[in-house]
């Protein structure tokens, strides 16, 4: 179904303005970009993007990408680290008019009603809106005032020396029937974060360069980067606030909740089911595009993800070796996604060995905790640190570990906390030579998206 829509809208746009229609590449990064993976489906069309004349015929076309700098929020709200991203990308300086008319038109035919559309322009620290030719395009399209909001301003430059410009916001009224907003009121505008407004599509006119003095001139090569997640789309047109429901992950999920054990008392439950979901979601497409689970930049990435995972698995009561048969389903969930290929049994095989590595590093840290927590009924927050640091138990591991047991923790408040954390992280653990565990305090080597990054897929933060 997500497919399915992603693949009408992107041949509602290649008619419409006589796009082509590009096949996905690899979501492995080109060696010299400044991401280990693609983040956005503009970042493999770099080259033909900067250079050539300013051509009428664009691009069009659906990216796998993976995204790992905000790991930590993966599971909570709409953050994921892999999604499919339907990009439309035009050379040459384009009436705003002309284009918005041709996307809400491309909308309108996959069942997204113009009339529950809104839209959020950059403003200046004044509070001033800096896109009045966004503005004038769209009310003179009918958009309605109170659907066109402001948000503060962001550069988006996809590439660093290239064409930058101002991004705009398009946003669904999934209304107050749908997502209840308390305190908020019913003709709240698309600035409000009350839950009523999603965010699932960005416009970039990349249309300023610098000049020499460092002021904004037009560019000599503008860009017009118009994208969005299919999920996010689909949930867009489905009237849905959550792409866990959609059909591909939702079999997955499904799957990971019958795993869950009784007892998560404790635990942010559904944050860890989502992140199970997602994270084995990632895993079948790095493991189907060849990434390996390793120490070093890619394989390291995804050996991170699993980990992660592992973690959720055990905090929700499963055996961390459930992720083998997880990612099989996420993968066959998947088939048939251009950009997503199959992954081979001796690469699930892998998945097998990391669980196990990870379960041996679990049962040596429990026996340390038990040692440790001997006669005690309550543990301090150095020995959890400790546990952490020299064991590599992460801190939510522990926690439920006394929480199971009926232990209190004495943990110190949140910047205690943090120096605590600091200070035991500068311990210095190192893992054992040969160890297939990945060293807990190893910096992450997780893949930088620029400040500015292109066709943001993710949601502002709703809540
Ligand atoms: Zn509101």
């Amino acid at each position: 179904m997500e497919q399915h829509l992603a693949h009408r809208l992107m041949d509602q746009l290649a008619r419409r303005g006589g796009l082509h229609r590009v096949p996905p590449a690899e979501v492995i990064a080109p060696s010299g970009d400044s991401t280990l993976f693609v983040s956005a489906g503009i970042q493999p069309w770099r080259e033909w993007a900067l250079s050539g004349r300013p051509e009428r015929a664009g691009r069009v076309g659906l990216q796998w990408c993976v995204r790992t700098n905000r790991l930590e929020a993966a599971g909570a709200g709409g953050i994921q680290t892999a999604f499919a991203m339907v990009s439309d990308v035009r050379r040459g300086r384009i009436e705003r008019i002309r284009y918005f008319e041709e996307l809400l038109t491309a909308f309108q035919a996959i069942g997204l009603d113009p009339r529950r559309l809104g839209f959020l322009t950059a403003r200046d620290s004044a509070g001033r809106p800096l896109d009045d030719a966004t503005h004038r395009a769209l009310t003179r399209l009918g958009i309605p005032a109170d659907r066109l909001a402001t948000r503060p301003h962001r550069m988006s430059a996809p590439f660093p020396g290239g064409p930058f410009g101002p991004n705009v916001f398009v946003l669904v009224d999934h209304g107050s029937a749908q997502v209840p907003h308390r305190g908020c009121t019913p003709g709240c505008t698309p600035d409000c974060t009350c839950g009523r407004w999603f965010h699932f599509w960005n416009c970039e006119f990349l249309d300023l360069q610098l000049d020499g003095a460092g002021r904004h001139e037009p560019a000599d090569r503008p860009l017009v980067d118009s994208a969005g997640g299919s999920e996010r789309l689909a949930c867009a047109v489905l009237g849905r606030p959550d792409a866990y429901t959609l059909p591909a992950l939702a079999s997955v999920h499904a799957h990971v909740t019958t795993m869950a054990r009784g007892d998560t008392a404790g635990t942010d439950t559904a944050a860890l089911l989502r992140r199970v979901t997602d994270h084995a979601r990632t895993a079948a497409l790095l493991l189907g595009t060849g990434v390996v689970p390793g120490g070093k930049r890619h394989g390291h990435v995804l050996r991170r993800i699993l980990r992660r995972a592992f973690v959720a698995a055990e905090l929700l009561g499963a055996a961390p070796h459930r992720m083998v048969g997880l990612v099989a389903l996420a993968a066959a969930a998947h088939r048939g996604w251009p950009g997503f290929p199959p992954v081979p049994d001796h690469r699930l095989a892998m998945v097998g060995a990391e669980s196990e590595a990870f379960a041996a590093l679990l049962a040596n840290g429990r026996r340390a905790y038990r040692d440790l927590t001997h006669g005690a009924a309550g543990l301090t927050a150095e020995t959890v640190f400790r546990l952490k640091a020299e064991r590599g138990i992460p801190l939510e591991i522990v926690l439920e570990w006394c929480r199971r047991d009926g232990r209190s923790v004495e943990l110190p408040d949140i910047t205690e906390q943090m120096a605590l954390e600091q200070r035991t992280s500068r311990v210095g653990y190192a893992p054992r030579p040969g160890s297939p565990v990945p060293a807990a305090r190893r910096p992450a080597a997780s893949p930088a998206v620029p400040a500015a990054g292109p066709s943001d897929s993710s949601p502002r933060s709703q809540s």
